[in-house]
């Protein structure tokens, strides 16, 4: 990874407000999805993205693939801000940022086989030219996403396919412009279990082999340890980045109060760890609405451990052992490590690579 060059993206402290409109004679109400965000993506890098529902962790994404203009901050691409790009720098960002929907079905037209969802694209930006070439490099795609013997898929209708070669066919729809980024939006949520493993160790290979960086977005801190476990996490609570860094360090010993309070009830299939593992109980259930976020640090109605100066200052990102932590108080918090809950054999063996 070339630390020299400009990340792929940045998003530089991007605010998203939406404004909701109730009804004729009633105040609109107003959103806020995202504050104050920043977040680098370098070339050839695996980040992933986790967050509760309506954390905000999908309109990053949509912003990153410029489905979603932000309303503060900026987002650079390849170190040239999207805003002021030319319509001809825009066209090509655009083709260099690819995102893989959540749900196949929806995004594949399903009156078109998988040889006209790969080749049209291709056609349409004149990567390849006539049938012959077309069928040669939407064969070569198949193969990379492992959908053999190709013979068997090419012809095939979305409804043909199962819920996980729907989502590889995305995934060469992605790849086949060569981008430098896809954004992977909860893309194994809608697959079978027993197939979410091979999806996400496709991804990872693709990332090794073609070196296109991948933010991959998701609810399940279990997948995003898989999918990124040499790459980086940020965690976002109520459109905030509360910490961010290396995957292993913050998903095993987590700095900030949130994160050590959801991976410390992370079910684990091992009932030693399940016996002996500290919980740590929130001081409430409610999640607070975005609509009327609380003041200063969002997690102060919840955090076991919330002073007055949380109520009143926002705490930004400050770099802390090795990763950045949004939190007044991290320095004082009380160590947290799921490594204190592996048995000493699981240790010596280098731990299981679960939660
Ligand atoms: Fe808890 Fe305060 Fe840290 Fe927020 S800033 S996580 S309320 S201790």
């Amino acid at each position: 990874m070339d630390k020299t060059a400009a990340p792929v993206v940045e998003l530089e402290h991007v605010d998203m407000t939406f404004t909701q409109h109730k009804g004729i004679g009633q105040k609109p109400i107003q959103i806020h999805a995202l504050t104050d965000v920043s977040l680098r993506i370098e070339q050839g890098e695996v980040v992933a993205l986790v967050g509760e529902s309506g954390g905000g962790k999908s309109t990053i994404g949509n912003i990153i693939s410029g489905l979603l203009k932000p309303t503060g901050g900026r987002l650079l691409f390849d170190g040239m801000d999207v805003a002021r790009m030319t319509r001809q720098q825009y066209t090509e960002y655009r083709r260099q940022v690819q995102i893989v929907q959540q749900d196949a079905y929806a995004a594949l037209n399903p009156v078109h086989t998988v040889l006209h969802s790969l080749s049209a694209p291709l056609k349409q930006k004149k990567r390849v030219h006539g049938r012959k070439e077309a069928l040669k490099r939407v064969t070569e795609l198949l193969e990379m996403v492992e959908l053999r013997p190709v013979d068997q898929f090419i012809n095939k209708y979305p409804h043909q396919l199962s819920g996980g070669q729907r989502q590889r066919i995305l995934l060469a729809r992605a790849i086949s412009l060569e981008p430098r980024l896809i954004i992977a939006d909860e893309p194994v949520s809608m697959i079978d279990v027993s197939l979410r493993v091979s999806a996400l160790n496709l991804m990872h290979r693709l990332n090794e082999q073609t070196g296109i960086s991948f933010l991959y977005i998701t609810h399940d801190l279990a997948t995003a340890r898989y999918i990124g476990r040499s790459g980086r996490v940020a965690v976002l609570y109520m459109g905030q980045i509360v910490e961010e860094g290396p995957v292993r360090d913050v998903t095993t010993s987590p700095k900030h109060p949130y994160l050590q309070t959801l991976i410390s009830v992370v079910p684990i299939p091992d009932p030693w760890v399940a016996r002996n593992r500290r919980k740590i109980e929130l001081k409430s259930l409610d999640m607070p609405s975005p609509a009327n976020p609380p003041s200063g640090c969002r997690f102060h109605t919840r955090c076991p451990y919330a002073q007055p100066i949380c109520e009143q200052e926002r705490p930004v990102l400050r770099e802390y052992e090795g990763r950045n932590v949004a939190c007044h108080l991290v320095e004082e918090m009380p160590g947290w490590s799921l490594d204190d809950y592996r048995r000493p054999d699981e240790l010596a063996g280098g731990g299981h690579d679960g939660l």
